[in-house]
């Protein structure tokens, strides 16, 4: 089997599975307790916010454990939802942001806020000429994401982080994609928030963080859940202790590791990429000429549907559109938000690479790819000839 479907999600390091072992059985102890397990286990959590911070670059108590990047993201606009700031009831954002970020916000459309949508263009990044007009000074938040996880895109966050600070707005970037793909700097970008995802990272599901410039003390907001205090009172509930260890492990070895991986992947894209455009006549890879993280490839193989190409790939796992979208009967709101027409967006599958592929898969995974798309290509020819 060859898995091409990184985006979704990736198999957990082999030393990510032995750092988180210890915690499941004999050191299982809940770090809220102040006998010697617990303090194992708590100081198994330091050492994991300090490897994330790390990664980062941000303070350890800059980080809070959730169960995810939706959670974060979630956690974050409840937040403001429950807030009482009447001069700031706008809140600006994208039309491609992944649906953890789009659903809280329709939710708060409902409830009173506005939210604003920064142009995106064909080539699915922000047009930043509007920008500026859009963000006003009744604006509470500006939340873009740091990397596309259909189309692999990189936003210009740093910029829009700036124009969101001079009118007096937090800045958040849903960074789920980014880190591991690219050099990833919460400082240098100046945001206020930013979401985090384990399992995208090598590490274990049911894992994430979000990060908060200067700490929990730096909140704004009343805290949405409420219990036992944990994460400073934000989020609440007995820490996951294994899946916070396996995370910071994944995110040390992703940061030992980072330059190498990324040409790794550069190169195998690039490669791949050049094979698809020379060899499958009506291919078109959407955001070709963006700056994009390597290792994404949206590709549309015209009037062949993606279902049909997905379930003949047997032995290569790849996706259709967002893989957390997969079961939806819509299309996908990012090719729509850059342009695609239906009949493109159906006909588009993500090919997202990982640390662990390698020429000789793509060769391989790629003469497969040949021979389906032309057997289904004869079959539909076929189809059409007796329907006719
Ligand atoms: N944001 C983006 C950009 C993502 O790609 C994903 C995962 N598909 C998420 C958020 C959700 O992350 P998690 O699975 O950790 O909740």
């Amino acid at each position: 089997m060859i898995y091409w479907d990184n985006n979704s999600t990736t198999p957990c390091d082999k030393e990510v599975l032995l750092s988180m072992e210890d915690f499941f059985s004999s050191n299982f102890g809940n770090p809220s307790s102040s006998h010697l397990m617990g303090k194992k286990a708590n100081r198994a959590i330091s050492i994991s916010r300090y490897q994330v911070s790390n990664f980062i670059n941000s303070e350890p108590n800059e980080v809070i454990f959730t169960s995810g990047a939706t959670e974060s993201n979630n956690l974050l606009f409840l937040a403001i939802l429950l807030s009482d700031n009447k001069n700031r009831k706008k809140i600006v954002t994208t039309a491609i942001e992944h649906k953890s970020v789009l659903e809280p916000l329709s939710l708060l459309a409902k409830k009173g806020f506005e939210i604003s949508f920064l142009p995106i263009t064909k080539n699915g990044v922000v047009d930043l000429s509007k920008a500026s007009d859009i963000i006003t000074e009744d604006t509470i938040i500006v939340s873009v994401q740091a990397v596309n996880n259909e189309i692999g895109t990189i936003q210009p966050i740093k910029e829009i982080a700036e124009i969101a600070h001079m009118k007096g707005a937090f800045f958040h970037s849903d960074s789920a994609q980014a880190i591991s793909k690219m050099p990833f700097d919460v400082l240098d970008l100046d945001c206020d928030f930013a979401s985090f995802s384990s399992h995208k990272i090598y590490g274990p599901k049911g894992c994430g963080a979000l990060f908060i410039k200067g700490g929990i003390h730096n909140w704004k907001w009343e805290y949405p859940f409420n219990g036992g205090g944990q994460e400073g009172g934000l989020r609440p509930g007995t820490l996951n202790v294994p899946a916070i260890v396996g995370f910071g492990m994944a995110c040390k070895i992703a940061n030992e590791k980072l330059k190498e991986n990324i040409l790794h992947l550069s190169n195998l894209s690039a490669y791949l990429e050049d094979k698809i455009i020379q060899k499958i006549p009506n291919s078109v890879i959407h955001a070709r000429n963006a700056k994009r993280i390597p290792g994404t490839i949206s590709v549309a193989f015209k009037n062949i549907p993606a279902d049909i190409i997905v379930d003949n790939l047997e032995e290569i796992y790849i996706g259709k559109g967002s893989a957390c979208t997969n079961h939806a009967i819509n299309s996908s709101h990012v090719l729509e938000a850059i342009g695609c027409n239906a009949d493109a967006s159906n006909s588009t599958v993500r090919i997202s690479l990982s640390k662990h592929s390698t020429v000789e898969e793509i060769d391989q995974s790629f003469n497969k790819l040949l021979t389906s798309l032309s057997a289904i290509t004869n079959k539909l020819r076929g189809a059409n000839h007796v329907a006719r």
